[in-house]
Formats: C-alpha cells, structure tokens, sequence
C-alpha cells in the first residue's frame, strides 16, 4: 500500500511539474523546420478558396491574412485595423468601451485621417462619415461591417492567394498534415477510467501543450461492438467548435487503441465539487456561471442540430482556470435532417432522464434542457429532484416520480429565480419547457449578472479557480487492471474502420496550439524579412 501510495505522488508530481513548464524551454531542445514549399502544391489545387475558412475560422489563416493585408497598403491595412478595434470596442465594458468607440469614429470615420475606410461606396460610406455617438453600434456593427467583409473577399482575397503569405499557409497546412503516432506525445498519469479504457495525461514533444487523451482498446469495441459509437463521438468531438465543449485536436491509433485527444481539464469534474469538495452543494454564484456556461454549450450543440443526451454534473468539467466544458459526447446524436422527430431510444442516466424518454415517445433537444434543470437542482441542493442523496431507490420509482410528482424546493439556498428556472426546465410537457419553444433560456432572469457576450469569449473571470498544486483526479492506483481481452481477432474490415478514425490533425484546435505556444511566430520569424507584394495597389 505504501509503494502504491509512492507511485500515486511520482506520477502526480510528474504531471504538475509537466504543467509549469516553459513552452520556450520545451521547444528549445527541438528545433524544427516547416516543410519546403515545392512539396505543397498538391496542396494549393487541393485547398478549398472559402474566405470564411481561410481568412476567418483558421486561426493561422486568419493571422497570415492580417499580416499581408497590413504589409499591403494603407487601405487594407486600415481595414484590417478597423475589424480588430471594433472586435474590441464589442468586448469592452465601460470606460474602456467608450474610448474604443471614440478612437474608431475618429480613426476610420473621417475623410482626412489616413486610416480612412476609403473603400467604401454607397450608403455605408455616407453613413460611416455622420456616425454619431447614438446610432456607432447599428451602423458599425451592420452597414460598414459588412462593406468592410465584402471588399475583404474580394481584391484583397484573391490577391492575398498570389502572395508570398498565402504560401507559408500553404506550408502550414502541409505540416498540419503529418501523421501522428504516440512518439509525438509525452504521457503521464491516469486521469480517469471510460469504457473502453482509460484518459490520461499526455504532452505535445515540441510545444508543451498538455492534453488528455482517451484511449480505446480495439478489442474491447470490436467484442463489445462499441466502433460505430465511438466514430460517432469522434465526428462530433470534430465537428464542435465551442469553449465549453472539450476540443478534439488529433485523432490517431496504434497497435492497440484508438486515441482521442482533448483538450486537458484540470480541475475536475462538478459532481466531485458538488459531493466531495468541502460541505456539499456550491455557492450560487458558482451555480449561475458553470449554468451559464453549459447553457452556451448545449445551445452551440442544438444549433448543430446535436443532441447532447448525457446532461450531467459527472460530464460536466473544469479547466486550470475554472471555466468548465461538456464532455463524454458517447451518447451524443445528429439529429436527421429537415429536422425531423428523433425515433425513441431509451439513452441517458437514471435520475436525468426526461419523461419523454421515459414515456419512449418521440424527442429532439428537449432532453437536453430537462436534464439541465436537474443539474441546477443538484448544484444548489447536493441532491436530485427526483431522487435524495444516496436514496436506496428503483429505478422505476424514479421514473414514477419523474412522470407524476412536481419538483419540491426544499433546500434553503433555492431563491426566486432558481426555482423559476428549475421549474421550466422540469416542465412534463415540453411545449411548456424553458428552450423547447423557439425562447432562450440565456434571456432568464436567473442569467441577469452574465454578459453572455464577454462569456463567449472568455472573458468573465470564474468565480472560483482551482489550485494550480492540487490534483483533481482519484488517486492512480484506483484505475489499475483493465482486464485483457484476448478472444477477439482484429481484420481487414476493422482495419479499414481504424484507418477511418485516425485522421490525424483536427485543423482549427490544432492551429490554434501552434499560435498560443509561439510555434508559429517561431516558424515563421523568416516571413517578417519576406519583400513586400510586388502589387502595391492605391
Ligand atoms: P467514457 O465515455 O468511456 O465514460 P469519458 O469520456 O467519460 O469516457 O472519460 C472517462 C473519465 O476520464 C472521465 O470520467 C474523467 O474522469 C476523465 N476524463 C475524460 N475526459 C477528460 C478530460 N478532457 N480531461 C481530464 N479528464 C478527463
Ligand atoms: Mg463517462
Ligand atoms: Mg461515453
């Protein structure tokens, strides 16, 4: 027991100290190179010329944009920097606010300062030049914005794809490409046990960035026929692009697993903060903001038309900082197209499953929203609403009292608005339900101190962060021995479904490693001493 308990502080200490480290220091040791442009021009026919892809969600597509149209001339340099300040201005509160707004009209509004939005025509020039202090926001954020975008896609689009910076794109892209394996990764500790095997702590070689990584065991999914499932979560995980869902950003096998890896949450998940941390329930601050939160995250979901099904404190975890994100989408489904009523599945967990699915009745994300209410109720009063702490119960009382009884708000810490909005959202009928009839369950009074705007982009401070020396996870020794399974023989027909699976790089995510741990300012120091595009236009 006590050499367990010593492997248990090797592998944590191991994993902090993994943490702290510099990325500078890491790559230090690694010197690399992007690869050479001749070998991209499979490449460049293969790139698809989409503006949004390329100059706007691809973070380094959008950088190498920026970087040309300001290296271009002074009108697209001037657009370029009017996007940004008013991207700020939009984020801002208060003093910082205003005076963003005053630098913008000041900047970009008047005929005689040389960062004058000369491009523009028409009604949105006329309107841009009498901007006043009253109508900034719906002429800024409508008419000129979109001139702005429109003149961008054009001229400055199509010479950009010419230029010497769309090339080193193009070598990025290259790069992001490569095969992955397990040699890229550091591993470390376990973290927590799945299905199919086990998360654990690995780190990126050459930036430092730490992630986890679920692994799954071959044999097990193929004995248990668990492969389309796992695709599944795979395509979604992918597909999702959200600050309060866990980001995939590399998919890869080797001999034995497949391995999904995410982004790393540190700080555990809210059913270990609800039960085990402290007395038990939270403060409503920290209620409000974890809903708020996963509220955005199951609506970026529904507008995918994906529906979460597995709503719970248990999936719901927190990063270093102390912000949280969805995750285990095993359960998630896509809806059919046309929009559609989903065919009936029993799916979910006892206790967070709504009555429609326990009715087996036709359903689409209304169960979503029915489980959240039952998250909040748990949050606030360390107990279910249909089901008390540690309550020796069956499942079908459960299930009786979910279909006959109303929710009772017994716990003192349940004030107005968190009863009201428990309530709707554990309405039997879901046209009745909180988010289930084209209304928004942000517009809640229960919300009135979140600005979802600044939420969205990271910018509201969490209400409580976790410690930076403390490991949030069960002790390593509780995750030992997975049974083998030997009686199971892997084919062609699996290989060609793991070959599926491993795609490798997940672009964006990816993308946005290389920039946030210097890699790409790195990479890239030659483009600085690049000559400026022989085509200076006025
Ligand atoms: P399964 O679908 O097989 O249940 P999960 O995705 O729920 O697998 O992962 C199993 C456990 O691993 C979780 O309960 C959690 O403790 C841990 N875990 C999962 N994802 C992460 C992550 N991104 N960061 C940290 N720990 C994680
Ligand atoms: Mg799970
Ligand atoms: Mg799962």
């Amino acid at each position: 027991e006590i050499v367990q308990g010593l492997d248990n502080l090797v592998a944590n200490t191991a994993y902090l100290r993994a943490q702290q480290v510099n990325h500078k220091e890491v790559r230090k040791q690694r010197r690399l190179s992007l690869p050479k442009l001749e070998r991209s021009s499979t490449l460049r026919a293969a790139v698809k010329r989409d503006y949004a892809s390329l100059c706007e969600l691809q973070p380094i597509g959008r950088k190498l944009f920026w970087q040309f149209l300001l290296a271009s001339n002074q009108q697209y340099a001037a657009a370029a920097e009017f996007l940004e300040e008013l991207n700020i201005w939009d984020l801002a509160e208060d003093e910082a606010k205003e005076e963003a707004k005053q630098s913008i009209i000041a900047k970009f509004c008047k005929a005689g300062s040389s960062s004058f939005l000369s491009y523009l025509t028409g009604e949105a020039a006329e309107r841009c030049q009498a901007v006043s202090e009253k109508d900034f926001e719906e002429v800024m954020m409508g008419k000129v914005r979109k001139a702005t975008r429109d003149f961008l896609k054009r001229k400055p689009f199509s010479e950009y794809q010419k230029s010497p910076f769309f090339d080193k794109f193009l070598q990025w892209k290259e790069y992001e490409n490569q095969r992955i394996t397990d040699r890229y990764f550091y591993e470390f500790r376990t973290l927590g046990r799945g299905g199919f095997g086990e998360v654990c702590a690995v780190q990126v070689k050459h930036t430092g960035k730490m992630y986890a990584c679920k692994k799954l065991d071959k044999r097990r999914l193929k004995k248990k026929s668990g492969e389309r499932m796992a695709l599944l979560e795979k395509q979604i995980l992918e597909k999702v692009n959200s600050l309060f869902i866990v980001n995939l950003v590399y998919a890869y096998d080797n001999k034995t697993h497949l391995c999904l890896v995410m982004s790393l949450m540190t700080g555990g998940d809210l059913k270990f903060h609800i039960y085990e941390l402290g007395p038990r329930g939270m403060r409503m601050e920290r209620v409000i903001y974890y809903t708020a939160q996963i509220t955005t995250g199951i609506l970026h979901l529904h507008s995918m038309d994906i529906v979460y099904r597995d709503m719970k404190p248990e999936n719901v975890l927190l990063d270093s900082q102390g912000q949280c994100r969805l995750s285990d989408l095993g359960l998630a489904v896509v809806l059919p197209k046309g929009k559609t009523i989903f065919q009936k599945v029993s799916a979910g967990t006892t206790g967070y499953m709504a009555p429609e699915i326990l009715r087996q009745e036709y359903y689409r994300t209304s169960v979503d929203w029915w489980a959240l209410g039952c998250s909040i109720y748990e949050m606030v009063a360390a107990r279910l609403p249909f089901r008390d702490f540690r309550e020796k119960v069956q499942e079908d009382e459960v299930t009786r009292r979910t279909l006959e009884d109303e929710c009772k708000f017994e716990h003192r810490s349940f004030d107005a608005p968190t009863k009201d909005i428990i309530s709707l959202f554990l309405k039997k009928k879901i046209e009745q339900r909180l988010g289930c009839h084209d209304d928004d369950p942000r517009e809640h009074k229960f919300f009135q101190n979140i600005n979802f705007h600044r939420l969205e982009a990271g910018l509201v401070e969490p209400p409580w962060v976790p410690r930076s020396d403390v490991v949030y996870a069960k002790d390593t020794d509780e995750f030992r021995d997975m049974s083998e399974v030997k009686d199971v023989e892997l084919d062609a027909k699996d290989e060609k479904f793991f070959k599926e699976f491993s795609t490798g790089v997940v672009s964006i995510p990816w993308q946005r490693e290389m920039i946030d741990s210097g890699m790409f300012d790195e990479l890239n120091e030659d483009c600085e001493a690049m000559p400026p595009p022989p085509f200076i236009t006025p």
